[in-house]
Parts: structure tokens; sequence; C-alpha cells
């Protein structure tokens, strides 16, 4: 099929070089020529393990442009990965998915053949049918699931594996309100053999919020779990491998650190929790959700106090990324430790294997080094990330809290506190 991909982040990037790979044709389209350069070359413009050799590879299968109609009338198969990000209330911003639905329909006017529009954005339910569609219709003067098809199929990668989500994932979700559609979904989707669960375009939306708000919300209920286990001086990561024995529970992303961060789980949570309120739902236990997680930070500061007056020490950040094998810093727990660090007037010194040059746009006067090495260096070392080159440092005689439980600093470290052990 032909394709085209808009947006070229971490969603975009990765849908259009992963169907590349399946064998269609790709235009990517982007704002930023520089990306796209890059794309054209074979080479990722994010961090993402396998995206580059991906890219490399399907190169005669890509092509890229900022001209949104002409890759419209070209393909017949049009992703949008648009980013929805927060307004500051919290509740989403869809600027972004409003722009080029009007670009789209436009380009749909005079277009030959069956178009099909996935919206693969993290969007609300009701967003595709009531803004998407009636946008389309008006600038096209045609009619949606008759003239062209529209679809939801919400991205349930992980940076990181995001490559080998694809490939690999747990299931599809495809939301359809016609038949054609459907068909090319599944045409598209049958051969990754992977479930494909198929049902409205609202479900589906609100299949992607509800799989997001359980996930921080196991995360968050772990992290209330490990703060009474660290009070109580109880290994929260072996009560939880007791407890995620049970199949009902499940072991999968059951365990407590300092919260989580990156540009999905925050803002989707905050997205559904503004959502709620306006349908007049009071959604108590996702602002609980939340609140645990913006407080877990501090204990990392809390532990550090335990063992030193901050004021005017060097305090060594290990990991600015989200989350390891990411360049991603947004939300990154390194953002409310750094803050905290400046009110309690401490130096800070910072490495991330990737990550420096984003983190660097947030917080320009930090220290930042090229090697974890240096930060050991420091009055004492928090662990943010876990980055697995970590687990290499020599951590003898050093002061480190961490918030992510490495194993050579559990065992090595001349002062340690883990943050929920
Ligand atoms: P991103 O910010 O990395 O990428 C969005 C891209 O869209 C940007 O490159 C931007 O320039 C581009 N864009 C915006 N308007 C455009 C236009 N008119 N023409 C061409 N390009 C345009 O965002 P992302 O992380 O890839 O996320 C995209 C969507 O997918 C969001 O809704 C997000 O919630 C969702 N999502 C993200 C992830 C993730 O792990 N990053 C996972 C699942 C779902």
């Amino acid at each position: 099929m032909k394709i085209s991909i808009i947006g070229t982040g971490y969603v975009g990037a990765v849908t259009g070089a992963c169907l590349a790979e399946l064998g269609h044709d790709i235009v990517f389209v982007g704002r930023d020529t520089k990306k796209l350069v890059l794309i054209q070359s074979g080479k990722s413009p994010i961090y993402e393990p396998g995206l580059d050799a991906l890219l490399e590879k399907n190169i005669p299968r890509i092509t890229t442009t900022v001209d949104l109609p002409d890759a419209v009338r070209k393909t017949s198969l049009t992703f949008i990965c648009v980013g929805t990000p927060s307004n500051p209330d919290g509740s989403i911003d869809l600027d972004q998915v409003r722009a080029v639905s009007h670009t789209i329909g436009k380009s749909l006017a005079s277009a030959d053949g069956h178009h099909t529009i996935i919206v693969k954005s993290t969007v609300l339910p009701g967003t595709s049918e009531t803004l998407v569609v009636p946008i389309m219709e008006r600038e096209s003067g045609k009619r949606a699931f008759v003239d062209f098809g529209v679809a939801s199929n919400p991205e349930f990668l992980k940076e990181g594996t995001a490559v080998a989500d694809f490939f690999h994932s747990d299931r599809v979700v495809i939301g359809t309100n016609d038949a054609r559609s459907r068909a090319v979904l599944d045409a598209l989707y049958t051969p990754l053999g992977a479930p494909i669960y198929a049902t409205t375009i609202r479900t589906s939306e609100m299949i992607k919020y509800t799989s997001n708000a359980f996930l921080a919300t196991k995360i968050s209920f772990a992290n209330e779990i490990g703060n009474l286990c660290k009070a109580m001086g109880i290994d929260s990561y072996e009560v939880f491998r007791g407890v995620g024995l049970d199949a009902r529970i499940s072991p999968h992303f059951f365990r407590a650190g300092i919260g989580f961060g990156g540009s999905c789980f925050p803002k989707d949570v905050r997205a559904l929790i503004a959502y709620a309120r306006m349908l007049g739902v009071e959604p108590q236990i996702l602002d609980a959700v939340m609140d645990t997680n913006e407080d877990q930070p501090t204990k990392m500061i809390d532990l550090l106090k335990r063992h030193m007056d901050i004021a005017g020490k060097t305090i060594g950040i290990l990991g600015l990324a989200f989350k390891p094998d990411s360049d991603d810093v947004r939300e990154s727990r390194a953002i409310p430790l750094i803050r905290a660090l400046n009110t309690e007037r401490a130096r800070v010194i910072a490495y991330d294997p990737v990550a420096i040059n984003n983190f660097k746009r947030l917080f320009p006067d930090v220290t930042y080094t090229d090697s974890a090495q240096d930060v050991l260096g420091a009055d004492a070392v928090l662990i943010v990330t876990e980055w697995k080159e970590f687990d290499d440092l020599d951590y003898h005689g050093k002061l480190v809290i961490d918030g992510r439980r490495m194993e050579r600093a559990r065992k090595e470290a001349g002062v340690y506190e883990g943050v929920c052990w």
C-alpha cells in the first residue's frame, strides 16, 4: 500500500519505518526539513534502538515531504501521528490534530480514489467522530465512511523497545465504523500475526486511555506500598515478587521507584481527569495517581537529607531521560529533582548517555558531563534512570540514593538508600 505518515516524532517515525519493513511505500510528512533529510538518508530523527537500521534498509521505499496535500493525493492511507500535548489546565490540546484534519480534508476534495485516514495520535473518545470527521467532511465536500474512511488505531509502543513492540505486540486495536476501513486495517495488520481487537472508533480511543490510566495506577499503587515498605524496613521488591505470582495481578510493570514520566502517562491521565470533570464524573483514583506521582521524587531528597545538609554540596544525577534507551526527557523525574536541588541551593552535575542535549534546553545552567564516572565524584549520587551502563560503575565508598534499584549500587555503595526498599 502507499501510506502517508503525518508526524516524524516517536510514533510517526517508528510506524512509518516498520510499515516500510512490511513492504509498504511510505511518505513521511513533517514540518522540520532537517528531520526529513535525516530520514531520507536512513537515519532516525529520534534515539530509538533498531530504528536507524530499519530506515536505512528501507530507503528505496521511503520518501519525505513537507507537502501534506501532495502526500495525501499520492497515497491511499494516511496515519495521523501528530502530538496531542496538555493544555496548562491538563486538558488535551488538539490543535495539531485539528490543523492536519483541515489540510487532509481540503486535499481529499481533489483526491482520486478511496482514501482512509487513521488516527494514531492519542485522542479522547469522540474526537475522531466529533472533530476530525466534521472538519474533513466540510473541507472535502465528501462523506466520511462512504467516500473516505476514518479509523482509530491507538499506539501502544514503549519508547526504548518501540520497534520490537511493533512486530511483537500483545494486540492491535482498530476502531472502525465502516467495513471498508476495517478491511484496510485488517489487511495492514494481519501479517504481524498479533491478535487484532476490532471495535468502534470511540471504544478504541477509550481503550488507549484506559490502558495508560491503569498502568499509571499500577505504578502509583506500587509506589505507595513501596513507601510503606520502606518505613517498615521491608524490601518492596520481594513483596511485589510474591504478589505478582498471582495471575490476576501479574508481575509486569509492578515495581516501585520515583514515579512515571514521559510523553504519555502524565499527559493522558491528566487529559482523562479533565475530561471526566467536564462530564461531571469525579475522578478520585486518577487524581490520587497523579498526586502520588508528583510526591514520589521528593522522597529521594528526603532520604538524602537524612545523610547530609545539601546546601552548597555537589549532587550527581545519573540519568536524565524519562526511561532508559530513550532520549525523551518529557516529564522526566529528573526535572522535579533538579528543581528541588536548586531550591535547596545544591550544585548539580548530571550525566545521561543520550538525553543531555534535550535536557539542556530545559536546564541550561546545570553542569553536564560526558562520563558517568565524573558524576561519582560528587558529594552524593542520585540514580534517576536505570540505564544499564550504571550497573558497571564502581560505587564503593559513595553515598547513593537510588530511585530505580540498580543492583551494583545496592551491593557496593558506602551508604545506600533505595527509595522504596
Ligand atoms: P512527537 O511530539 O514526538 O511527534 C509529533 C510530531 O508531529 C512532531 O514531529 C511534529 O512536528 C509533527 N507535526 C505536528 N503537526 C504537523 C503537521 N501539520 N505536519 C507534519 N508534522 C506535524 O509525539 P509522539 O511522541 O510521536 O506522539 C504522537 C502521538 O502519539 C501523541 O498523541 C502521543 O500521545 C501518542 N503516543 C505516543 C507514544 C510515545 O511513546 N511517544 C506512545 C503511544 C502514543
